[in-house]
């Protein structure tokens, strides 16, 4: 009869399990599991990423200090470091939160450096943004319905765009796993809005005009796979949550997704394909989206599609 402490042991090579992989039935071990994470991303980068023969690549690794992110500048640089024709740089945006982006950016710009990559930074305040501590303060004082997240999402997008100018990058690479895609499709789908899925990275076959293609190689990675494997390989990440991220609808979403996942394994997946295959048929149906042609905004000069972008009207909101 086995033991009730048994630990149950690697499909593979009968070392002690560390995971459970329930969509697929297998137990890993942690090499293994590092294993798998390490093939899927390989993957994921050949499929997303195109380098022109003869020509030179810059890809903006966008960091925060976490889990996802310092997995994915780790994997990058560990298949494209050697390339000399692509160059690697890890961009971090400060928002501006005491007690959470200190110590955060401290482990993104420690990461860089033990993988020799040119690290670099840019803040709110920097871009013409109130830091988010004061954003959250001025939320409150206007009784506005908007989440802090609302704010910091959009500000932030202008921040990878900054950095991605600022170093020249054909290419920007988002730590996006496979829980956040699967919560940004149902999101996406609770509000009837086929365009942001349409819009949804990868952009390899699907460029959006005025824009930087995004790479996403960590999208069929979940969440809980992608920590073990920083765990795995001691990546210095900072395991705090933002202060200001309660309340956000991803966080409703997160719950919905984990739910249905554990109901029916192999559910993320499967929002994932289906995605891809809206995405497939739009463009085998000639593509175009509904939206009108992106302009200059007359304020900061990055693309948006009404007549003043996103992140200029916010930061109007905020003076
Ligand atoms: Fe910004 Fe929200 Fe993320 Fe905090 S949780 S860093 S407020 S987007």
């Amino acid at each position: 009869m086995a033991d009730l402490f048994d630990v149950p042991s690697c499909d593979k090579c009968r070392n002690p399990a560390i995971h459970h992989q329930v969509y697929s039935g297998r137990m890993m071990c942690g090499s293994h599991l590092a294993e798998s994470v390490r093939k899927k991303v390989s993957k994921a980068i050949r499929e997303q990423l195109v380098i022109p023969k003869g020509e030179h690549l810059t890809i903006l690794v966008a960091i925060s200090g976490g889990k996802d992110s310092a997995v994915l500048l780790e994997r990058i640089h560990e298949n494209l470091g050697k390339r000399r024709d692509v160059t690697i740089v890890g961009g971090c945006v400060d928002e501006g939160i005491e007690g959470y982006r200190p110590p955060s950016l401290e482990c993104a710009r420690k990461l860089c450096e033990d993988l020799g990559v040119r690290f670099e930074t840019v803040s709110y305040p920097e871009l013409g943004f109130k830091e988010m501590d004061e954003v959250v303060g001025k939320i409150d004082e206007l009784n506005d319905k908007k989440t802090p997240c609302s704010y910091c999402g959009v500000f932030r997008r202008q921040g990878i765009n900054h950095l991605a100018s600022r170093i020249g990058a054909d290419v920007i690479a988002l730590g996006h796993n496979l829980d956040d895609m699967a919560q940004t499709i149902m999101m996406n789908m609770q509000n009837g809005d086929l365009e942001r899925t349409l819009r949804l990275a990868p952009h390899t076959n699907t460029p959006i005009k005025g824009m930087a293609p995004r790479i996403v190689p960590l999208r069929w990675v979940p969440e809980q796979e992608i920590h073990l494997y920083a765990l795995h390989r001691n990546l210095p990440i900072h395991h705090e949550e933002c202060p200001h991220g309660e309340g956000a609808l991803r966080f409703r979403h997160r719950e919905t997704v984990a739910m249905m996942e554990a109901d029916v394994p192999g559910t993320r997946h499967g929002l994932l394909r289906m995605a891809d295959d809206v995405k497939k048929l739009h463009a085998k149906a000639g593509g175009g989206l509904n939206s009108t042609s992106p302009i200059n905004c007359p304020e900061c000069g990055q693309m948006c599609s009404g007549s003043i972008c996103k992140a200029c009207e916010m930061k109007k909101q905020m003076q």
